[in-house]
């Protein structure tokens, strides 16, 4: 890796890209756009309403700027152009009105001559025609930044470390040489040349992936020898009767799919299924106890820290007392670490939950025998080694609410089982979804004002974290704002991904223990968070989110002993998307909404890969991109079959190092 400093950026972007993960040459040229924009001239006689246009003009004074709210402004003003007078709102950029001469409008055609910008540049239009890269940011990162850093980096290209794809397969597909895809993908002359390079950029996110995995398998990291553990399973079915609920006949199933598979000489690699709510964690906590009857410790590993400490109260729960559960996660304090790591490698620790501070080196166990992941989706193959060193061919049990065809699940995973919960225990309390066609707050006074009343709590779900710019009830910041002002006699509090670790748990605490009424917050609570008092949730554009989050952000009420009350809240208007709000109304079957996620999406639409329980990629798509991912399961089993090619060898070691590729949060 070039580090970043060698591109000798000045103070405040270095800073801003390290903060961003930006922290190489090579994830710089990583950071592939995630969408194009494309600037036409198109004549105004093809505008429909609705459209994207752009168009050059000159602005005619006056021009009026109005504040909205907070510090949101509009400013309106006409602009001349070649088609004539357009009415012109754009947000936030007041300064506008100073431009002379000609500028070009990008923005929404909203019929009647009226346009809302949302961007403008001092040029004609002419020479802003063409594809233009759009990036993802945050940390503070402009787009300027970004066309900048990038642009240093493309011309350091061949500096980057980047290992050539196989030369074999290069020709076989006609690929372009990866400094080119790299070029091109950032700087794209032409429709042309951008298919080109995606394609390839593709094909080579695949092949190592396949590499990593295909090779993981042929050093027998998921595959056949295990150890088997001797138990008595007589002790483990001692222990259901004091389970706080009886067992459903899926569940029974699947713990018995288990223990088969612990008590076999060939290794678990097992992946539970289940839709949110029906009841997977009992299964992990008795595979844990038969592992300890064999005389083995356990690790769980989940995605977050809310994750962890839920999970630990609760296997505390179904197990028995003098059952030793820990809890390890990076805010845990120095002092309780090095004591917890003591007795984890003493033994005396039977089971440790937590995040990913579990994989680091100096987490040692004294005999792992086997690892639970829970929302699997969210740990890669490289997570899946390190773990696996923990022990001596541990067992794997993944967990995962999200249904996937099992086809794709080996093609993903390598070689897994797959056992599915597909009942719902009958204690399982209903959730009742509802479109609102409205954003107004108070169109929800009603059921916020029942809910308090009931001693209940309220999840509201935004799309985003800080205002945009169309200055509408999408953020947390906005609607925590909005709703604090409407119910001053309670305390309403934010939970988002920006805030710090503590703050959050600190959040949640209050949350749970009921201090907190109204919690505002973004997905983050998707991942498997219990608060059974909290059972109304409220979802802001809700057309912005995918089917399957949607079922799964709705999948944290109704799990107490009240019925759940979910708010879908859009003023979207396009026939599409309320289609798809109503598949979630009538559905409450998460693997039909997935399939139907699919189906109305259809193909070249970008999926929520990191909700969809799918590995995610930075530019392949493993449901359009079948083929090319196929293919490379092809050819990554025939490289890991001659690593004595000393192509394929580099090219083996270069995939299994882990790479700073990950996109920005
Ligand atoms: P998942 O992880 O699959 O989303 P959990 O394991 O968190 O689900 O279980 C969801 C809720 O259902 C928990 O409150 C749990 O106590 C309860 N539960 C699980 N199994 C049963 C059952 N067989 N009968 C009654 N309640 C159950
Ligand atoms: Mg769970």
């Amino acid at each position: 890796m070039i580090p970043l400093r060698t591109l000798r950026f000045g103070p405040k972007l270095t800073e801003k890209l390290l903060a961003s993960g930006l922290d190489s040459l090579e994830a710089l040229l990583r950071h592939y756009p995630v969408r194009y924009e494309v600037i036409q001239s198109i004549p105004f006689d093809q505008w429909q309403k609705g459209d994207r246009i752009a168009v050059e003009g000159q602005v005619i004074q006056p021009v009026r700027s109005n504040r909205v709210r907070g510090n949101l402004t509009v400013t309106r003003f006409a602009l001349q152009t070649a088609y004539g007078l357009f009415n012109v709102s754009i947000f936030n950029r007041p300064w506008i009105a100073n431009l002379n001469g000609i500028v070009t409008v990008f923005g929404r055609y909203d019929g009647d001559h009226s346009i809302t910008a949302n961007q403008y540049k001092g040029q004609p239009l002419s020479q802003l025609t063409g594809i233009h890269p759009v990036y993802r940011l945050g940390h503070g990162l402009t787009s300027a930044d970004l066309q900048k850093a990038i642009g240093t980096a493309l011309q350091h290209v061949e500096l980057a470390m980047i290992q050539p794809i196989p030369e074999p397969l290069t020709e076989r597909y006609k690929l372009l040489p990866l400094t080119t895809a790299l070029r091109w993908i950032h700087r794209p002359i032409d429709d042309q040349h951008l298919k080109q390079a995606v394609r390839t950029l593709k094909y080579e996110e695949f092949l190592r992936f396949q590499t990593k995995l295909q090779f993981d398998r042929h050093e027998n990291l998921t595959a056949q020898s295990g150890i088997m553990k001797l138990f008595d399973r007589r002790r483990v079915e001692a222990r259901i009767p004091h389970l706080p609920f009886e067992l459903t006949a899926a569940q029974r199933k699947v713990i018995d799919e288990v223990l088969n598979d612990l008590q076999s000489p060939r290794r678990m690699y097992r992946l539970i299924q289940g839709d949110v709510g029906s009841g997977k964690t009992v299964v992990a906590a008795l595979a844990i106890l038969a592992t300890r009857l064999a005389h083995h410790q356990s690790a769980v590993l989940v995605p977050t820290e809310i994750l962890a400490q839920q999970h630990l109260s609760t296997l505390r729960s179904y197990l028995p007392e003098d059952f030793k559960i820990e809890l390890l996660t990076s805010s845990v304090a120095p002092k309780v670490r090095k004591q917890l790591l003591e007795d984890l490698e003493n033994g005396t620790i039977d089971c440790l939950v937590g995040t990913h501070a579990i994989i680091q080196d100096d987490v040692v166990f004294k005999n792992c025998g086997l690892v639970v992941a829970d929302e699997q989706h969210r740990f890669g193959v490289n997570q899946r080694r390190l773990l696996s060193a923990k022990g001596d061919r541990v067992d794997f049990l993944l967990m995962s609410a999200t249904p996937i065809p099992r086809t794709m699940a080996n093609v993903l995973f390598g070689d897994l089982d797959i056992s599915t919960i597909d009942q719902y225990h009958a204690s399982k309390p209903k959730v009742t979804s509802t479109l609102i066609p409205s954003l107004e707050i108070s169109s929800m006074d009603a059921p916020i004002q029942k809910a308090l009343a009931d001693h209940q709590q309220v999840y509201v779900v935004c799309p985003a974290i800080e205002t945009d710019e169309e200055g509408e009830l999408t953020d947390v910041q906005t609607v925590h704002k909005a709703l604090s002002k409407r119910y001053p006699d309670f305390r309403i509090e934010m939970l988002h991904g920006k805030l710090p670790n503590e703050t959050k748990e600190a959040v949640l605490k209050r949350f749970y223990d009921q201090t907190v009424r109204i919690l505002v917050t973004t997905t983050v609570i998707e991942v498997g968070i219990n608060v059974p008092t909290a059972n109304v949730m409220i979802i802001h554009h809700a057309d912005r989110f995918g089917l399957s989050q949607l079922h799964q952000l709705r999948g944290r009420i109704g799990r107490g002993q009240v019925e759940g009350q979910c708010y879908l809240l859009s003023d979207a208007d396009n026939p599409e998307s309320l289609a798809r709000l109503q598949v979630i109304v009538e559905s409450s079957d998460g693997f039909k909404i997935a399939e139907k996620d699919l189906e109305l999406r259809g193909p070249g639409e970008l999926f929520g890969l990191k909700q969809s329980g799918i590995p995610s990629f930075l530019i392949a798509n493993v449901i359009t991109d079948q083929k090319i991912l196929m293919t490379a399961l092809q050819d990554a089993i025939a490289l890991v079959d001659h690593p004595e090619d000393p192509q394929n060898k580099a090219w083996i070691a270069d995939c299994l190092v882990e790479h700073s590729t990950q996109l920005l949060d």
